[in-house]
């Protein structure tokens, strides 16, 4: 199939502007539509990346003019002439930093596939061709895209999908390359500064790498690039060969930065296999145009984000003690979450559209996070096939077994995915989907912590002597110079007390309450006072009667029990051993 070639420049990057020209093979008809994706896969939310879009124009033979109507929010028809190629030229902005827009600034630009390719309707098996223009000065392209014979900085994708799976950074950013298995892997820093370790990052990388080789068994890229955005922002998203970071410059100058850093390039890395090409059935091939519905994001992002903790330290990385904190963590924050007794994770899964990526201040309340409840739940869950299989068998097995049968052209259903586990692990996990899955209510950790001689942390002894620091229980944010109610969770003394978000805090018991005194003046007081708070809420001022709460104690961080029998702490070892441990063998 005769492909579409795109070229694209940047006359004035300091503008946030790439100007695109498109060749269209229109197969001799009359009418040609083009089309721009609404969203990007892997970022459930509808963004609407055709309001970025300006002067879209066609032209046919003989550098004629063509009509160009507008057909849909995101689609364009165009009126050929009979003309077997149509040229259609068009100006994107972007200047939305995060991992799925675009970004352009005098010295660099990010370029996405779903925000900035139009398209042939019905084409997306079509080969899509890409050709870039470099501002002088600009040095480098990289992208997982093949590179186009004979043409300069131009790459080849063998279907639409491969070119809004492989994001393309332009600039002078820093390179750390690494042979492992025969396969390149790259590491692509914009933005070090001479502060950010780009060789020690490289040298962590590739031992991640190689612990997830071992870990799968088989690596099934040619070629893997880490396109690490030193933007001082956040966020990461995977592809299939490779995987857009954004970090801050000073991450590798702080231990738990660091492994912040190291957590998340792990984590992307694993998507490689569980959840770019093992997948739900929902996602893929793509509808670029509407929402993709799965009930398992969980298994793509919670158990992702459990191997990319636990690979990490496999890898030596991290030490036994950051990977129970980073493990507790994440079930602290599950179990302070309000919304954790209102959502599933199976639904929190589905309603990522409009839940997960349009949070407010009302969703600690009313919904739980797939990625900290399902990172959970995968160790739950591969603690459970242990106890089960007696040792033999874990979730490293199922995910291997899984990738092994889904991860072709169908990917799996929900009840696939289950029956597949319960294969794995040789018994009825039903009560374990049903509580853990569909349910709302609490979990139980008792099982696994036994199996390997953990505990929670024990508070503080409360001997009665010792009185709860008090608190509102809001969370506040400084506004303007006003301190201002953020967020107001449910089952705390703000939310009995009708303490709304928006309210400005200005008096506790009549006395001034600067913007940064709220803490010192809580010191003042213990759990149980009552206290009467002034608010100003739409200006207007309004006292509150309110009965102080106990600042939550922490009893969610693991620690080995100092009296864990030697079955015990072989589980923990056991589990913790790199995955090409020979102990793992039998
Ligand atoms: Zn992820």
């Amino acid at each position: 199939m005769e492909p579409i070639r795109y070229a694209l420049s940047f006359t004035a990057p300091h503008t946030h502007y790439v100007e695109v020209r498109a060749e269209i093979p229109t197969s001799g008809q009359r009418e040609v539509e083009l089309v721009m994706a609404v969203w990007t896969p892997g970022s459930y939310l509808i963004r609407e990346y055709q309001r970025h879009v300006e002067n879209v124009a066609a032209i046919g033979a003989n550098g004629a003019a063509l009509r160009v109507i507008k057909t849909a929010k995101n689609r364009w028809a165009i009126e050929t002439g009979g003309a077997a190629t149509v040229v259609v030229t068009y100006r994107v902005y972007g200047r939305e930093m995060s991992v799925r827009t675009n970004w352009i600034e005098s010295g660099f630009a990010l370029i996405n596939g779903a925000p900035t390719f139009l398209t042939l309707v019905g084409s997306h098996e079509r080969p899509h061709e890409v050709a870039l223009t470099l501002p002088s000065g600009w040095a480098r392209v990289t992208t997982a895209l093949a590179p186009l014979e004979g043409v300069a900085h131009g790459f080849r994708a063998e279907s639409y999908d491969m070119l809004v799976d492989s994001p393309i950074l332009l600039g002078n950013p820093a390179v750390y390359d690494f042979e492992l298995e025969g396969k390149t892997h790259r590491l692509v820093n914009e933005g070090e500064a001479g502060i950010f370790d780009g060789a020690r990052a490289a040298r962590d990388f590739e031992s991640i790498a190689r612990e997830q080789h071992r870990f799968w068994g088989a690596v099934p890229y040619h070629s893997y690039v880490v396109l690490n955005l030193i933007t001082e922002t956040g966020g990461g998203l995977e592809h299939c060969d490779s995987a857009v970071l954004m970090t801050s410059r000073w991450a590798t100058r702080t231990r738990k930065a660091y492994i912040g850093w190291l957590e998340l390039a792990s984590h992307e890395l694993f998507h490689v296999w569980n959840g770019k090409r093992l997948r739900p059935a929902a996602l893929g091939p793509f509808d670029y145009e509407r929402e993709a519905h799965t009930r398992s994001l969980w298994v793509v992002e919670g158990i992702t984000d459990y191997y990319g903790d636990l690979l990490l330290h496999r890898a030596g990385l991290s030490t036994r003690v950051e990977f129970l904190a980073s493990l507790s963590n994440k079930i602290e924050a599950l179990q302070t979450t309000p919304g954790r007794s209102v959502h599933s994770i199976a639904t929190a899964s589905f309603d990522a559209w409009i839940k997960f990526y349009r949070s407010d201040e009302n969703t600690p309340n009313t919904s739980i996070s797939y990625y900290i409840k399902g990172s959970v739940v995968a160790f739950l869950l591969d603690i459970r096939i242990r106890l089960v299989s007696s040792g033999q068998r874990s979730l490293d097995d199922v995910m291997r077994a899984a990738y092994a049968k889904y991860s072709g052209d169908r990917g799996y259903s929900e009840q696939e995915f289950r029956a597949l586990v319960e294969d794995v692990a040789g018994a009825n996990l039903d009560s374990f989907w049903s509580s853990a899955l569909e349910g709302t209510g609490e979990l139980d950790y008792a099982d696994a912590l036994d199996a390997l001689g953990l505990r929670f942390k024990i508070a503080e002894p409360d001997n009665g002597r010792t009185p709860r620091r008090a608190t509102l229980g809001a969370l506040t944010k400084i506004d303007g110079g006003r301190l201002v109610v953020s967020q107001v969770r449910r089952g705390t003394t703000a939310h009995e007390a009708g303490l709304n978000v928006d309210d400005e805090l200005i008096a506790i018991d009549d006395f001034r309450v600067r913007p940064d005194q709220l803490d010192a003046r809580m010191e003042q007081y213990v759990a149980g006072d009552r206290v009467s708070i002034l608010v100003a809420r739409r200006d207007r001022l309004t006292r509150l009667d309110v009965s102080l709460g106990a600042e939550p104690s922490k009893p969610w961080q693991l620690e080995v029990d100092p009296s864990a029998t030697a079955q015990q702490r072989a589980g923990l070892d056991f589990w913790l051993a790199p995955s090409g441990n020979p102990a793992r063998a039998g």
